[in-house]
């Protein structure tokens, strides 16, 4: 049987794609926070990542790291989480954000953009869980949550069509089959399915004629907020959710029967 590990009182969170002030990440990270998480704050864009940190620490007197990290090159990826592992207490949270959109047709779609989207989307996902992982392992105690997508299961939307629908889907499998091997290390893993949230990866701020014409197929009537993403992911990567793993978490206001 796996002994249940108790969470250290410092820890840290990981977040990699919330440097963005309307992000998903963003909140997530400023909710952790709330909590008493350290947080580690890994974008693309190293100077709101920057930004986001002092924020957060100022705001929530925790530690607070913000790193330049391009989750699709190996080493990028081993340098920061090197540095949170050096500067901050120990990773038990891991959320897996990054993420970019492919509003291509499928026939125009290019080789190159396609690669890329799987590059930041799926590969990224999984260079940053495995350099992670390997900390957790030795702690015996962790939480992984990666961004999928409603677009998994309808096939996208205006900004998310082939290629960042099948790298989405992508991050249910890899979860599901990173879950079974790590269940025995106390470490559980699961993905998040969001329904449209008002955010830059959806081309730029969504007018409210867009948001309201969105809201007609959506069950309680209106596109969700990053607060509403970052409630279940604060959910999911906390102390109480040892028995959820391998989970898919649909959160999508209704839509996914609509
Ligand atoms: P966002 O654009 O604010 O967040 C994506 C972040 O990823 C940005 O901060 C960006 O700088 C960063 N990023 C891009 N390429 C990167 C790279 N190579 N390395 C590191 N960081 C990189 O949008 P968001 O809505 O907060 O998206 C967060 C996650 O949620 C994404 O994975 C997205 O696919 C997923 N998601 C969003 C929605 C939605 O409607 N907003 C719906 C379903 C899933």
């Amino acid at each position: 049987m796996t002994e249940i590990t108790a969470f250290p009182a410092e820890r840290t969170a990981v977040l990699t794609g919330a440097a963005s002030e309307r992000g998903i990440g963003r909140a997530t990270a400023d909710l952790l926070a709330s909590q008493g998480w350290n947080v580690a704050v890994l974008d693309i864009d190293g100077d709101a990542a920057a930004r986001a940190a002092q924020d957060i620490a100022g705001r929530h007197g925790v530690q607070a790291l913000g790193l330049r990290t391009d989750v699709s090159d190996q080493d990028s990826v081993n340098e920061s989480v090197a540095r949170v592992e050096a500067e901050l207490p120990p990773i038990v949270a891991l959320v897996n954000l990054a993420g970019i959109s492919s509003p291509t047709e499928f026939m125009q779609e290019t080789r190159e953009a396609w690669d890329r989207v799987f590059a930041i989307n799926m590969t990224g996902t999984f260079m940053v869980t495995q350099r992670v992982l390997a900390g957790m392992i030795e702690r015996k105690v962790g939480r992984v949550v990666s961004a999928s997508s409603i677009s998994a299961q309808r096939g996208g939307g205006t900004y998310s069509k082939v290629a960042y629908s099948a790298s989405k889907a992508a991050i249910i499998g890899f979860t599901r089959a990173v879950a079974r091997e790590m269940g025995q290390h106390g470490i559980t893993v699961n993905c998040i399915a969001p329904g449209p949230v008002d955010t830059d990866i959806m081309g730029g701020t969504l007018s409210d004629e867009r948001k309201a014409d969105m809201a007609k197929d959506i069950l309680v009537g209106r596109v969700g907020t990053v607060r509403d993403m970052a409630a279940l992911l604060a959910f999911l990567v906390g102390e109480d959710a040892g028995f959820i793993t391998a989970a898919t978490y649909d959160i999508n206001g209704g839509l996914q029967i609509s």
